[in-house]
C-alpha cells in the first residue's frame, strides 16, 4: 500500500506517551497545510504563514488532542468520555469516540454552538445535551461528573489534549526548518498556546530550531480574561469557539507568555469580521471566526509597529468555515449579501459579469 499521513500518534510516537500497549484511535489528524499568504505579507512587511488547522478530519486543530486522550482513555479502559464544549470539542470526541466504539458525552451551552459543530456531535452518534448556562458551567460539570462517575475528561484539562496539540509546532519547525520569530493564535481555554509553546520549547531542546517563537494569543474584546486579568461572568462575541470567561490552561498561558516574549491581546468583533473577510477574499482560507483573530492579531500588532520588516510569522487558523458558515454572507456594511439573480440568456449573463465578446 502507498504511504499516506498515518496521524499524529504514529507519526511522532517518539516524543509522545505512546506504548506498544496504547491502542491508536486515529482518523488521520495532523499533516495539515502552512500555507504562504502573500496578501498578509504584502499587508504587514512579514514573511507570513498559515496553519491550516481547518484541515484535519473533524474540521479543526482538537483533532490532535483528541486521538491522544481517546487513545490513552481506551488503553485505560474507559468505556466513555465526557467533555465540555463551545461546539468543536463536542465534534472532535463524538467522532472519536465513535471510532474507538465508545460513547461520547458532551456538555454545551444551550444555543450557543454554532449549527455545523451540533450537526458534527449529533451525526456521530454522542449523548448531546445543552446545558442552561454558559461553557464555564459545562466544564465545571463535565470534571465533577469525571471525578466522581465512570467517564473519563478529554477537555484540555486533561494532559494528553496538550500533548497531542503539541504536534503542529513540530510540523511548523519541520517545514520552515526553525522555529518563526512570532506565532499568532486565537485564544479560548488556552490549551492550544500552551501546546504549541510546549512543542516550539520541545523542539528547541532537541536542538532542530534554534529559538522560541514570540508567542502572541489572542482574546474577543467581550471575552478577555487573559488580557484583562479577571474572569469575565458573562463573556460575550461572535467568535463562538473562544467564548470563554475562565480560562482552564490560563496560568500556564502566562507563563509561556513570559518565557516567550509573547503578548495577549483582545480584538473586537468587528476587527474578527475584518479580518475574516481579507483571509477569505484575498488569500483563498475560508475558516470560522474565532480563527480569523489570529489575522486581525496580526493586522493590530503589525499597525502598532511592533512587528519588523521581514520577520517570519505563522498565524494558527483553528477551524474550517464552513462549521458557522453564516458570517461570510454578511457584507462589510453589515449587511445580507444576496446573490444576483439572472435569466438563461448568454448574453445578458456575460453583460452582467462584465465580459466583452472576443473578437476574431
Ligand atoms: C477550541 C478552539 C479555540 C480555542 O482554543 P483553546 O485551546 O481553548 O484556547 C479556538 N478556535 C477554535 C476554532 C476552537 O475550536
Amino acid at each position: 500500500m502507498a504511504h499516506q499521513w498515518r496521524g499524529v500518534l504514529r507519526e511522532y510516537a517518539d516524543r509522545l506517551d505512546v506504548t506498544d500497549a496504547t491502542p491508536i484511535i486515529t482518523l488521520g489528524e495532523g499533516g495539515t497545510p502552512l500555507l504562504p499568504a502573500p496578501a498578509l505579507s504584502a499587508r504587514t512587511g512579514a514573511k507570513v504563514w498559515v496553519k491550516y488547522e481547518g484541515m484535519n478530519p473533524t474540521g479543526s486543530f482538537k483533532d490532535r488532542g483528541m486521538t491522544m486522550a481517546v487513545s490513552k482513555a481506551v488503553e485505560a479502559g474507559a468505556k466513555a468520555v465526557i467533555c465540555a464544549s463551545t461546539g468543536n470539542t463536542s465534534a472532535s470526541a463524538a467522532a472519536y469516540a465513535t471510532h474507538a466504539g465508545i460513547t461520547a458525552a458532551v456538555l454545551v451551552p444551550e444555543g450557543k454552538i454554532a449549527m455545523g459543530k451540533l450537526a458534527q456531535a449529533i451525526a456521530h452518534n454522542a449523548q448531546l445535551l445543552q446545558v442552561q448556562g454558559n461553557f464555564d458551567d459545562c466544564l465545571d460539570i463535565a470534571r465533577d461528573l469525571a471525578a466522581n462517575y465512570p467517564v473519563h475528561l478529554v477537555n484540555s484539562v486533561n494532559n494528553d489534549r496538550i500533548e497531542g496539540q503539541k504536534t503542529a509546532a513540530f510540523e511548523v519547525v519541520e517545514v520552515l526548518e526553525d522555529a518563526p520569530d512570532f506565532h499568532f493564535i486565537p485564544v479560548g481555554n488556552a490549551g492550544n498556546y500552551t501546546a504549541y509553546f510546549r512543542g516550539y520549547s520541545e523542539e528547541l531542546e532537541r536542538g532542530v530550531s534554534t529559538k522560541l517563537p514570540r508567542m502572541f494569543g489572542f482574546q474577543a474584546a467581550g471575552s478577555a480574561p487573559i488580557v484583562t486579568g479577571h474572569v469575565v461572568k458573562n463573556p460575550d462575541t461572535i467568535a463562538s469557539a473562544i467564548r470563554i470567561g475562565n480560562p482552564a490552561s490560563w496560568e500556564l498561558a502566562i507563563a509561556a507568555r513570559e518565557t516567550s516574549n509573547g503578548y495577549f491581546g483582545a480584538i473586537s468583533d468587528d476587527k474578527i469580521l475584518e479580518a475574516h473577510r481579507i483571509l477569505s477574499a484575498e488569500v483563498g482560507i475560508f475558516v470560522e471566526p474565532a480563527s480569523a483573530i489570529s489575522v486581525a492579531g496580526l493586522l493590530e500588532r503589525a499597525d502598532a509597529g511592533q512587528i519588523p520588516a521581514g520577520a517570519t510569522v505563522v498565524l494558527t487558523v483553528t477551524g474550517h468555515g464552513l462549521k458557522d458558515p453564516q458570517w461570510a454572507l454578511r457584507a462589510a456594511d453589515g449587511s445580507d449579501v444576496q446573490p444576483t439573480v439572472v435569466p438563461v440568456d448568454t448574453a445578458e449573463i456575460a453583460g452582467v459579469l462584465g465580459l466583452a465578446k472576443a473578437t476574431a
